[in-house]
């Protein structure tokens, strides 16, 4: 699979690349150009999400609690899987990291045990109720 004339070309390309964006590194451009040969172009999400409150660490996901990787002192976000005693799907934690809202979660229960349907949003780092449609 690997000659030597396949992997001189692909450090070519390494190196057209390398000097166009000079702040990534020609490993990472390599690693991609034989992966969108394998399998065709993919966007990667395995680093996970990127921490939406300091954008800078990424969300490590619990089977409790989804918070950043930096830790409380560095960053100290972290929102509960579980929220108005609904069990939320990755899906709409995913939406809340990323977009910083959901789409409208029917069957919140309140404190005083009222049934509510709201979004979530985060606020300054921070989940919260919305209710605006
Ligand atoms: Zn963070």
């Amino acid at each position: 699979m690997m000659s030597n004339s396949s992997q001189k070309s692909m450090f070519k390309i390494g190196d057209v690349l390398n000097n166009t964006y000079k702040s990534a590194k020609a490993t990472s451009f390599e690693q991609k150009i034989v992966d969108s040969r394998q399998q065709g172009p993919k966007v990667s999400d395995e680093h996970g999400l990127t921490c939406p409150k300091c954008k800078e660490g990424h969300v490590i996901k619990t089977d409790k609690v989804w918070y950043c990787n930096r830790g409380k002192d560095a960053c100290g976000f972290g929102m509960w899987r579980t929220v108005g005693k609904k069990k939320l799907s990755d899906k709409q934690l995913e939406l809340l990291a990323a977009k910083g809202s959901t789409r409208i979660i029917k069957g919140f229960t309140s404190k005083s045990g009222k049934k509510f349907d709201a979004k979530l949003v985060i606020v300054d780092g921070k989940v919260k109720y919305s209710f605006d449609k």
